[in-house]
């Protein structure tokens, strides 16, 4: 299982950069591997000592070292399709036309989503381009998310859980969807309830990407005057995590913590005992873990009215990190440095052939 993060660091001053490339693989002592992409290069990173991929696909005539045109600030939408395009677990779906039988034409995307992510895919690791300028997958973006049209700055992170979703849905295998059932988890035990949580959205929702990438996340909210909790279950392609507070510097295990630990929720109307619960706890879990987990990181929380951003340096484990059961190793991250009014992503990644 592997597991990519994404950096939401957008208040990251300049002084900090030097600290950020810590946390960049080519800086580090198994940096071998890794190969940092910068997305608005038009000149791709590429060792010399790098020896060609000996694949036997025709497909796979490059090594996918391939530099991404920034088209006017689409440096988030450039380092979350960089980090995707060198998945292996989407490779060969993608480049050997496999996913092509799942297209789902009667979305609301009609399948476009899928073709144009293929295409990328193709001109990535064609092995015939130093640069791909990706101007016709920002038209398909501009079309179904006007939101993300013009030069503004967007997140990385919003426009991968977006693409996620409607690669999903582009690729599902469910080709009319069934209602869904509300949640009754009373009475059930954890297990079942998550089980028929589970099977209920998979009745409707069946891709490659769900797969790969959507996990189940149990919330549980415990009224603290009779104890009572209440748990209802979500199917999600990004956990969130938040930092810890005031230290300088943490590791990604002390946020995963911080993430199942639980905060205070404010007027929760208890089914029990009714009262307006002053001090209910909600707590979050990743209790059905992806094969392909994506990370993020949320550097930023509402104090008083007003933004504060953790400026915490997170460390993360290239191997190992354990969560529910399951052990991940770390493929590609997402960096975003810049000030407050403005800044630029970049992506590494873990490339498997690489050898130096
Ligand atoms: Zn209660």
């Amino acid at each position: 299982m592997v597991y990519f993060v994404v950096e939401l660091d957008i208040n990251r001053t300049i002084s900090d950069i030097s600290e950020t490339k810590v946390n960049r693989f080519s800086n580090s002592p198994a940096g071998e591997h890794y190969s940092a992409l910068t997305p608005s290069s038009v000149n791709p990173v590429i060792d010399r000592k790098t020896k060609p991929i000996t694949s036997q696909s025709s497909k796979y005539q490059g090594n996918g070292l391939v530099g991404m045109r920034n088209l006017g600030n689409t440096c988030y939408m450039n380092s979350a399709l960089q980090c995707l395009l060198h998945l292996e677990d989407l490779r060969d779906y993608f480049l050997e036309n496999y996913f092509r039988s799942d297209v789902n034409s009667n979305t609301m995307t009609q399948g476009n989503f899928a073709e144009g992510f293929a295409d990328l895919f193709q001109s990535v690791w064609s092995g015939n381009l130093n640069c791909i300028v990706p101007t016709n997958f920002k038209k398909l973006v501009n079309a179904y998310r006007p939101d993300f049209r013009g030069n503004d700055q967007q997140d990385s992170d919003e426009f991968l859980v977006f693409l996620l979703d409607a690669l999903h849905e582009d690729l599902n295998k469910v080709k009319k969807k069934q209602p869904m059932k509300e949640q009754e988890n009373e009475g059930k035990t954890q297990s079942e309830a998550s089980y028929v949580a589970f099977i209920n959205w998979e009745s409707s929702n069946k891709s490659k990407i769900s797969d790969l990438f959507y996990g189940q996340e149990m919330s549980t909210l415990t009224c603290t005057t009779c104890r009572h909790s209440s748990i209802r279950f979500d199917m999600i392609c990004a956990l969130v995590v938040p930092i810890p507070n005031v230290v300088h510097h943490c590791r990604l295990q002390d946020c995963l913590s911080l993430y199942t630990e639980g905060e205070s929720i404010a007027d929760w109307n208890c089914p029990k005992c009714r009262r307006n619960s002053k001090e209910s706890i909600k707590k979050l879990d990743l209790i059905r873990t992806p094969k392909i987990l994506i990370v993020t990181l949320k550097r930023f929380s509402k104090d008083f009215q007003q933004w504060t951003k953790r400026q915490t340096f997170v460390e993360y484990p290239k191997t190992g990190l354990r969560i529910n059961g399951s052990t991940y190793k770390l493929v590609a991250t997402v960096n975003h440095f810049g000030t407050v009014n403005g800044g630029h992503y970049t992506a590494s990644v873990y490339h498997p052939d690489l050898k130096v």
